[in-house]
């Protein structure tokens, strides 16, 4: 099974991801983890990466689809996979699916979690992140216990440098710019569902659990 998690930056997809790939057992393929952990650990993808990302630009196409193809070859894939993140350009969607057949499956669906653009930059600017454990909280949403002291681990809370407001706006331009034509890539090929990402976790997770549920 193939699954495509499309949406702005947050709209929440990693949140859903979680829950999709614990109920249906998929490797979960974060594109953005995959490229900031490369960037944290100094590797040449993350040295090349890392000027794009800081920007809120799209990493170049070929470094992104060498990862993934990689990637879709590793033995947790073996019972499919969700793409959290990617594709992010028609390029990259061409790209996937010459790459499938190898890895065994095809696509079954693309869902795609609309949220408003006030929402977006709301949820985005007030997100942090700790430092240790990776974990995800909200300013005003989600806070923490202790202001900027991870509730998990204890570690400290940090802004991602693409969080910051300017970034943040960046990164929506490049979203419709780059990313927004692919809904009509997949809506032609009858591959879409659009998912109501306004609402709460719970209702949201409905939605996608109805879809899937179907397949
Ligand atoms: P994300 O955490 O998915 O919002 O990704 C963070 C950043 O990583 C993006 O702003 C891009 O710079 C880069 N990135 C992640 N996925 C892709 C992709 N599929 N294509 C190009 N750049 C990507």
């Amino acid at each position: 099974m193939l699954i495509i998690l499309l949406g702005p930056p947050g709209a929440g997809k990693g949140t859903q991801a979680e829950r999709i790939i614990k109920e249906r057992q998929l490797a979960h393929i974060a594109t953005g983890d995959i490229l900031r952990s490369a960037v944290k650990t100094g590797t040449t993808l993350g040295r090349k990466a890392k000027h794009f990302m800081d920007q809120g630009k799209l990493v170049p196409d070929e470094l992104v689809v060498e990862l993934v193809k990689e990637r879709l070859m590793d033995p947790d894939c073996v019972n499919g996979a969700l793409l959290d993140g990617f594709p992010r350009t028609v390029n990259q969607a061409s790209f996937l699916e010459q790459v499938l057949p190898n890895a065994g499956f095809g696509i079954d669906r693309v869902l795609s979690v609309e949220v408003d653009e006030k929402s977006l930059i709301e949820r985005l600017t007030g997100r942090r992140v700790c430092s240790d454990c990776g974990a995800s909280y909200h300013l005003k949403f989600k806070a923490p216990q202790v202001r900027n002291v991870c509730d998990r681990c204890g570690g400290d809370l940090f802004q991602r440098d693409d969080d910051a407001l300017g970034t943040v706006k960046e990164r929506l331009q490049v979203y419709k710019k780059q990313t927004e034509p692919l809904m009509d890539y997949y809506q032609e090929k009858k591959l879409i569902d659009r998912i109501d990402g306004n609402l709460d976790v719970e209702q949201v997770y409905e939605q996608i659990k109805k879809i899937l549920d179907q397949i």
